[in-house]
């Protein structure tokens, strides 16, 4: 037997990531046969139509005017005051929830997932999320030795399949003392599936319920990494929600610098938790830094100042916003084309709200996305299906993959 050195908990199976696998095929693809004959929609950040990374130029020009030493210098550990200040503002805008709200520094959305399953489950304790979920979740839960367990999304004629969540959640709690769920919304990935206002009413009040037993103690992560590509008026709307609920709930939103900024390797985001408890919310200031400081120390000083800047200045604010529109534009037409094509054609696909993805449920997803190859299509298989990043492809690209899709679908069927 070949030499180990890593401890037993660290050994993980020697599984290449499969989608940056895809990714690299896909590009070696672009080279080969030219980019015009490749349909790349594994990539999750936006793209324009010449497969270039986008840039929002008013985040960048506003980076690059920063000083130097407001890059370099160390930053307080739970972030600094001004950023606190902006990440409330760009993530509630005009729907800041009554209560204690505390805001702590992170490294990316990741990171504060990673702050709110250490600090508000034990060891051994189930997570709950949907069944179509971002893969990570498992990776950050088992890593420290939590499990994700799931519940069904959608129901057979694709609606939110709320009593597949009840159950679960009544299941997890009958067991445990801490009911800590997953949601990520609006525009989740991988299905571009939106909670409703009606459906965050019922999960509150089956939250409510539960929590009329004091001995429990039940956390709601809402994972809010594409809030800014919903397209819904009010798509903030249910952060109101969050006001006032009992003292043993405690709601703890993910925010993310990465999509809504174009800001994915600055590594800059939030956990923000809002409680009717002051206690509560003081508890969770101290606990969420102590972890700040035993992974990661502070996060990116550079990163802070420019959301700062932004959020603090209305024109700045405004030209950031107009920026951020067009590309949201941008995205809502690709996927509306998507979206229609498929349902001309008979291309069953997962009920999309809004955000970079769509989804495909299928029987063999990896042997499906083998035979899209073929036809230089490459998406990304999940367990129920496969992604299709529309973030990252053109509108002209994204009339043309459904049929695309859907024969390498009979044709596997067929075999
Ligand atoms: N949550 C979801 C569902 C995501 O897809 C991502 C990024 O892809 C994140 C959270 C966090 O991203 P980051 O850590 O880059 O902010």
């Amino acid at each position: 037997m070949s030499q180990s050195m890593a401890a037993k908990h660290a050994i993980w199976p020697r599984k290449k990531d499969i989608i940056f696998n895809l990714s690299e095929r896909a590009q070696r693809a672009e080279k080969n046969i030219g980019r015009e004959n490749v349909i790349n929609a594994t990539i999750g950040a936006l793209m324009d139509d010449y497969g270039r990374l986008i840039t929002m130029e008013t985040v960048y020009n506003e980076y690059k005017s920063i000083q130097n030493n407001d890059i370099a210098a160390y930053a307080s550990l739970a972030g600094q005051p001004e950023y606190i200040e902006a990440v409330k503002k760009a993530c509630f805008k005009e729907y800041m929830p009554e209560g204690h709200i505390r805001v702590v520094a992170s490294p990316g959305g990741s990171g504060a997932i990673k702050l709110a399953v250490c600090n508000y489950t034990n060891p051994g304790d189930q997570i709950l999320t949907s069944d179509w979920f971002w893969s990570p979740y498992v990776i950050i839960s088992e890593e420290v030795g939590r499990k994700i367990d799931t519940y069904q999304l959608f129901d057979s004629s694709n609606n939110f399949n709320f009593e597949s969540f009840k159950n679960k959640f009544l299941e997890i709690s009958d067991k445990q003392e801490r009911i800590f769920t997953i949601i990520n919304t609006p525009a989740h990935n991988p299905t571009g599936y939106s909670v409703s206002d009606d459906e965050w009413d019922k999960i509150l009040d089956l939250s409510k319920d539960v929590a009329k037993n004091k001995d429990k103690k039940i956390i709601l992560f809402v994972d809010v990494a594409y809030i800014d590509f919903a397209t819904k008026e009010n798509s903030r709307a249910f952060f109101k929600k969050f006001s006032n609920l009992p003292e043993n709930i405690l709601v703890i939103v993910g925010f993310s610098m990465s999509k809504g900024f174009t800001a994915y390797g600055m590594r800059m985001g939030a956990a923000i938790g809002i409680t009717s408890c002051e206690n509560v919310a003081e508890e969770f200031h101290y606990s969420c830094v102590h972890s700040c400081r035993a992974n990661w120390s502070n996060c990116n000083r550079g990163a802070m100042t420019l959301l700062s800047n932004i959020m603090k200045d209305s024109e700045k604010y405004k030209e950031y916003n107009e920026d951020k529109d067009r590309y949201k534009k941008m995205l809502s037409v690709r996927a509306k084309t998507f979206v229609e094509e498929s349902e001309k054609i008979g291309l069953d696909i997962l009920p999309y709200r809004d955000g970079f993805f769509v989804s495909i449920p299928c029987e063999n997803p990896m042997e499906v996305c083998e035979e899209l190859t073929k036809d230089n299509l490459y998406l990304v298989p999940l367990k129920m299906g496969l992604r299709f990043a529309v973030c990252a492809v053109s509108e002209s690209k994204c009339k043309i993959a459904p049929r695309i899709i859907k024969n390498a679908l009979e044709y596997i069927e067929s075999k």
